[in-house]
């Protein structure tokens, strides 16, 4: 029998009726010629990160891959299965994208979850949010604190996507850029990572969507990360 609440139902029907056909002719192309995505987009799952409205991407455009907090997994694998580390490689080697974001947000959970207590039983979030203690500071969390915590998290990630010796080896060979963000959720404008200024810069006035490291060439790929590693985020 029907189920006349499901909600979900209705919207897929309504996907297939009204929205499809007006995708149809482009879905059939990317059938026909594949996907040729040109950014894997690492954000946080959070439900109001929404990457596509971000971005004005049309399918076939972004490789999304999301987790709680917008982590990046350490290459070496030694925490276990990692869908994100899977992602990353495949993203790089198979599909040869030319840009990486890592997307973390305001009021991001994750981020407040490292000054707080979680779950026991949560034993998997707890090693997950590992990849992102580095980032804490040690202060009362303000609002001002998180902020910090959720973009020093953000350029934690980019220094542990360097590690991946494809990405670093497509980064210093200039045919990847890697694009540090931070969304505010409340203003709807993201701030990009400028390593230069070691800082977050709102998007309407920043001059690039992100540094990566690294457009000037692989001698200065090398050094302007290790000011990263050293300036940015500020250890302790
Ligand atoms: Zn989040």
């Amino acid at each position: 029998m029907p189920d006349h609440d499901d909600e979900l139902l209705q919207r897929l029907r309504r996907f297939h009726d009204d929205a499809f056909p007006r995708y149809e002719q482009h879905f059939k192309a990317l059938v026909d010629e594949g996907q040729h995505p040109t950014t894997p987009f690492i954000g946080c799952s959070d439900s109001r990160l929404v990457p596509h409205l971000l971005t004005g991407a049309q399918p076939g455009e972004l490789f999304l891959v999301r987790n709680v907090g917008a982590l990046v997994p350490p290459y070496d694998g030694s925490a276990g299965y990692h869908g994100t580390a899977a992602a990353i490689e495949f993203a790089v080697l198979q599909l040869q994208v030319q840009r990486i974001v890592v997307c973390g947000h305001s009021h991001c959970g994750a981020m407040q979850a490292l000054y707080g207590e979680v779950s026991p039983e949560a034993r998997n979030l707890n090693v997950w949010l590992d990849l992102a203690r580095e980032a804490a500071l040690p202060v009362v969390p303000t609002p001002e604190a998180l902020r910090r915590t959720e973009q020093r998290a953000v350029v934690l990630q980019l220094e542990r996507l360097m590690d991946y010796p494809m990405v670093r080896r497509r980064v210093q060979a200039r045919e990847l850029t890697l694009h540090g963000w931070h969304y505010v959720i409340e203003d709807g404008e993201v701030h990009v990572f400028d390593v230069r200024r070691g800082a977050f810069v709102p998007a309407s006035r920043a001059e690039h969507s992100g540094t990566g490291p690294y457009k000037d060439g692989p001698g200065e790929a090398q050094e302007l990360f290790n000011e990263i590693g050293g300036q940015w985020p500020p250890r302790g």
